[in-house]
């Protein structure tokens, strides 16, 4: 097990100031033009294919450091950069991984290249698992699975939404239950190839913040795919499945939920984006106070300007702490006693949304237009503590962590 360090070692600093320099010199230039266009920035996306951003390996190596700082920090650079444009980068990645967490090799091997596609022809991938009526309540999914043997392919029906990049990826990964009784132990994950008949995008919505990153409806009417799209096999499936019929026959102790120890792993991730969008908002409004005078003096001389960035830098921080902490928990195995994933998550976002908020303070009549990037990162900040959880289910998810109890 790699000891928890909180300092990058000089490869991920070289690693760090390369996608720094990419955030800095071509996300941070196209920000507010995506923003205001409001669609998937592919120029933008096919650069970052182009020196290796946008790709499994780079996202890979980051995934396997052993000591669990690299995706935080990958995640941290890219969304201190621009947020919507970040996510558009992202997005595959966070579909990948639930090929690569629950995939055999062949089908890692078969459809995570189809999600990236080439330097020359990027290609984008979708993850979908909300729908209409079950967004906190992940277990309540509508959308079914049924096998059809004869054929050996799998019929998928149901409605997703907030999908990201859903409708123009050209994988979609979509979880569909199985077996209605079971909930959320009756779920399973599945591949749709591209250009299968019977999945087409819904609406397309017009969003508060993170504007660059595309998220719509994706409708899946009788969509056949082959039997081998399910990932993990069918035979795992089934195993899964009569474990889950016996301890509900049996009224057996109630396991752990594979889904939420997987969450537990990937919320770091949104913390580290939350991190980012905030010390850049930071930033900006700490050179804003030195700059600006007023009274004859640089605003940042008044201990009510001095103190409110005191309190942001040090809420930064601590975010990333608690970020590299659970990441560096989920790459080593490490039980998440007191759901330190969901602790992660939640006050990162909690936190990102705060900074954004004192940043327009700061800057005044100028935080409030679209001169200033703060005003945008505010309004991107706001998904933090709804995507991957809303904030309530972060503290949910503690609460009932160290309780033991189901509390509501
Ligand atoms: C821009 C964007 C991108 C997204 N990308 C994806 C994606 O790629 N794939 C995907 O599958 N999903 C995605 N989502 C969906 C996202 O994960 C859901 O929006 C989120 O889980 C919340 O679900 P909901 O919107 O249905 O809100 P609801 O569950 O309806 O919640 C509404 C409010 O009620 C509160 N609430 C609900 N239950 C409780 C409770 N038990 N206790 C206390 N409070 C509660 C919530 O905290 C929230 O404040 C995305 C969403 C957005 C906005």
């Amino acid at each position: 097990m790699a000891e928890f360090i909180m300092e990058l070692n000089d490869e991920q600093k070289e690693v760090r100031d390369w996608i720094h320099g990419f955030a800095a010199d071509v996300m941070r230039p196209a920000a507010a033009e995506w923003d205001e266009r409001e669609e998937t920035p592919w120029p933008v996306i096919q650069e970052a294919a182009k020196i290796g951003i946008y790709s499994l390996d780079f996202y890979a190596q980051q995934y396997f450091d052993p000591t669990g700082l690299g995706i935080p920090m990958a995640m941290e650079e890219l969304f201190w950069g621009d947020a919507g444009i970040a996510l558009s980068i992202v997005g595959t990645g966070l579909a990948a991984v639930g090929v690569l967490a629950n995939g055999t090799e062949e089908q890692i091997g078969t459809w995570i290249p189809q999600m990236y596609g080439t330097p020359d022809d990027v290609k984008v991938a979708a993850f979908c698992s909300s729908e209409p009526d079950a967004g906190s309540d992940v277990a309540s999914l509508r959308t079914r699975a049924v096998y059809d043997e004869a054929k050996d392919e799998w019929v998928l029906n149901g409605t997703k939404t907030w999908a990201t990049n859903g409708g123009i990826a050209n994988v979609h990964v979509v979880v569909a239950s199985v077996d209605a009784e079971l909930g959320s132990k009756g779920h399973a994950s599945f591949i749709v190839p591209p250009h299968t008949p019977g999945l087409s995008q819904g609406q397309k919505f017009q969003k508060h913040g993170i504007r660059a990153s595309h998220t719509a409806e994706v409708v899946l009417e009788d969509v056949r795919i082959p039997g081998s799209c399910l990932l993990g096999g069918k035979d795992k499936l089934d195993e899964r499945l009569a474990r889950a019929r016996e301890r509900a026959r049996s009224g057996g102790e109630r396991v752990k939920n594979a889904a939420m120890a997987t969450f537990e792993a990937s919320r770091p991730a949104v913390g580290a984006m939350a991190v980012g969008t905030a010390r850049a908002a930071y930033e900006e409004a700490l050179e804003y106070a030195k700059t600006r005078e007023q009274f004859g003096r640089p605003i940042i001389d008044n201990q009510g300007v001095a103190f409110q960035l005191a309190d942001m830098r040090t809420s930064i921080d601590a975010a990333r702490l608690l970020v590299w902490r659970a990441s560096w928990m989920a790459v080593n195995g490490k039980p998440f006693t007191a759901a330190e994933g969901s602790q992660s998550k939640l006050f990162a976002s909690e936190t990102a949304k705060k900074v954004t908020a004192q940043a327009i303070q700061i800057l005044g009549g100028n935080g409030f237009t679209r001169e200033y990037p703060v005003e945008r990162m505010h309004r991107d900040a706001a998904i933090y503590t709804i995507f991957e959880g809303t904030s309530e289910i972060q503290r949910l998810v503690i609460a009932r962590t160290l309780s033991g109890l189901p509390i509501r």
